[in-house]
């Protein structure tokens, strides 16, 4: 199921199984290669596998545009490419120098039509004669491995599905969930800190009903992106419900989290959201708990920085609140 775990171990069977054949056959063979899996988004072809060379001998650094050189151009029509002797072949553009000449054998990986990666075979010396029966092995383990990357890439997908939101793409409120529990055990471990933000857009039914709920739809997405760039890699962004979100900041006190809520929370009220009903803005109230100090639980924690937002709605909103701040009843 995990691409990393499949290609080297297969990389590896397919370089050693025709180097046995060659020498069944009475012929030393050395036989380098490495296997390319194409990212569609880019349309590039990258090094995820290699045997018997460093990825500075390939000439390509690890990356081919498809549709260029012998492994792009057989991407790109699903055919074995193959080169007796790649010095001569106009095809291979890539070449790398100081490499020996050798034969060159492109193999599609695929799962139906679809091209998901290449191996790329370099036999050595050069002047290798590809037969019917090479053609027939290399495209049935070409579709096997173009099959695995397909099923591996649909289950990734579907893991990443699970965890996020539809709409935002911020992670969902059972992920949170986990994530919140996740922190608490590692503070309570180690003796740490971290702040729990609790957001919510202000006035967002009177979004709703002046603008309708696609542009409602707009402005959540547009806020989600305002959060996660205003986060780090290591803080965890999540939509908990409707139009509230959270925000994990591990290792960070209630100080520093008031200083990241409120960039936050100005960014969000300067920004002009583009819709087809017009420009629009909005603003959010923010509400803060830390662990330990205000709470040791994830209920507990979720429950203090609600109270906090509460507060900050109740003192105007566009606000930020900390729990410690609010007034008991
Ligand atoms: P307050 O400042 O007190 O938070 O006022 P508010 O209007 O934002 O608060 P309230 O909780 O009353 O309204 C939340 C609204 O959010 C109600 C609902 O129509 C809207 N909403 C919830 N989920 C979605 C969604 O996925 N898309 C859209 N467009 N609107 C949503
Ligand atoms: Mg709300
Ligand atoms: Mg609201």
């Amino acid at each position: 199921i995990n691409i990393d775990e499949i290609l080297q171990p297969t990389l590896d069977v397919v370089i050693n199984s025709l180097r046995d054949l060659e020498k069944a056959d009475g012929k030393e063979m050395k036989i380098t290669g490495g296997i390319f899996v194409l990212n569609n988004e880019t349309a590039k072809l990258n090094l995820s596998a290699i045997q018997g060379m460093t990825p500075d001998m390939l000439g390509c650094k690890g990356v081919v545009p498809l549709g260029e050189c012998m492994c792009g151009i057989s991407a790109m029509s699903g055919e074995i490419a193959y080169a007796p002797n790649c010095t001569s072949d106009p095809h291979h553009t890539c070449r790398p120098t100081g490499v020996e000449d050798h034969s060159h054998i492109c193999i599609p990986l695929k799962s139906g039509n679809n091209v998901c990666g290449i191996i790329s075979l370099r036999l050595y010396p050069a002047g290798y004669q590809l037969r019917p029966s090479d053609t027939a092995i290399f495209t049935s383990i070409g579709n096997y491995l173009g099959l695995h990357i397909e099923k591996a890439r649909l289950y990734k997908e579907v893991q990443e599905q699970a965890i996020r939101d539809g709409l935002t793409r911020l992670f969902n409120r059972m992920e949170f969930q986990r994530q919140l529990q996740i922190e608490v055990e590692r503070s309570a471990r180690y003796n740490g800190e971290f702040t729990l933000l609790l957001l919510d857009i202000d006035h967002f039914k009177r979004l709703n009903d002046t603008y309708g709920h696609q542009v409602g739809d707009e402005a959540l997405k547009a806020l989600a992106g305002i959060l996660t760039r205003g986060i780090r890699l290591v803080d965890m962004a999540a939509r908990y419900g409707g139009e509230e979100f959270v925000i994990i900041l591990p290792q960070t006190s209630i100080e520093g989290a008031l200083i990241i809520a409120e960039r936050l929370r100005s960014r969000v009220a300067a920004n002009t959201i583009k819709t087809d009903a017009g420009d629009i803005s909005m603003t959010i109230s923010i509400g803060l708990a830390s662990f330990p100090v205000d709470e040791k639980t994830t209920d507990g924690l979720i429950k203090k920085a609600d109270i906090a937002l509460y507060s900050a709605k109740e003192n105007g909103r566009n606000m930020t609140c900390k729990f410690s701040d609010v007034a008991p009843l």
